[in-house]
């Protein structure tokens, strides 16, 4: 089997969050689509892992929110890397409600939908929540993110717990599926002029954001041309929010 054959599937990236004795989870995921039109449901893919999954099951309500295309990065890392079990993910981020109190993230986000549980099935490692769309709005004209998108700006790893999480090693062992010709570029400059090794490009451990000092930060107030041993001690990693030291270098 291929994995990269599932990268081909499109997805967009969603913040999935509900509401249980008065305290509020979620966090982001690529698989929520509608199932059926009447009634109105959707379908959300949750790990077991996952500290909001029970939360949802055991409130049965939560919300959907579509993130527009060019997202609030620092939004990503906390529900997307983060858990609630150790951060309070909703601290700084504002919410409204609708007709479940499920809360609902409007930050970043194109449209929402409000949803009751209807019923779930166990596929194993995942849960299917499959919801009932009680109110749902627009809230922007701004594009919504693909994951395809996500990937290719972010290149980031899925995490753990998402659907389409893929081994990096299994993903690298498997070969180029097409090749794609392209014409040989000879190219004149000799990189002479290439910086030493300590201003190569970072990695983040957690989340796998590439901190490219040719393009430094802009989401953090880095300006390029910054190298990695330059960045202030209190750099955290805009995707995930980890701290400079989970960094590795790339070479
Ligand atoms: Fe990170």
């Amino acid at each position: 089997m291929k994995y990269q054959v599932f990268h081909k599937l499109s997805y967009g990236l969603y913040l999935v969050a509900t509401e249980l004795n008065g305290k509020k989870y979620g966090y982001i995921g690529n698989t929520a689509f509608q199932v059926t039109a009447e009634p109105a449901q959707l379908i959300i893919s949750s790990h077991k892992n996952n500290f909001t999954t029970a939360k949802i099951l055991e409130s049965g309500k939560f919300s959907v929110s579509v993130l527009q295309k060019e997202v609030n990065t620092s939004l990503i890392g906390v529900f997307g890397f983060m858990t609630g079990a150790e951060v309070d993910k909703f601290q700084h981020v504002p919410t409204i409600t609708a007709v479940t109190g499920a809360p609902i993230v409007t930050d970043s986000v194109v449209a929402w939908f409000d949803c009751r549980v209807v019923k779930s099935f166990d596929v194993g490692t995942h849960i299917l929540i499959l919801g009932e769309v009680l109110e749902n709005d627009i809230l922007s004209t701004e594009e919504a993110l693909t994951y395809d998108y996500y990937r290719e700006k972010y290149r980031m790893l899925a995490p753990k717990n998402a659907p389409t999480y893929v081994d990096k090693d299994n993903l690298e062992k498997e070969k180029a599926p097409v090749k794609i010709e392209k014409p040989v570029v000879i190219e004149e400059d000799n990189h002479d002029d290439l910086e030493p090794d300590e201003n190569g490009v970072y990695i983040c451990n957690i989340c796998g954001f590439r901190y490219d000092p040719a393009d430094g930060d802009p989401s953090m107030g880095i300006a390029p041309g910054t190298p990695f041993k330059d960045l202030p001690d209190d750099y955290r990693c805009p995707i995930c929010n980890a701290g400079k030291e989970y960094f590795r270098s790339d070479d």
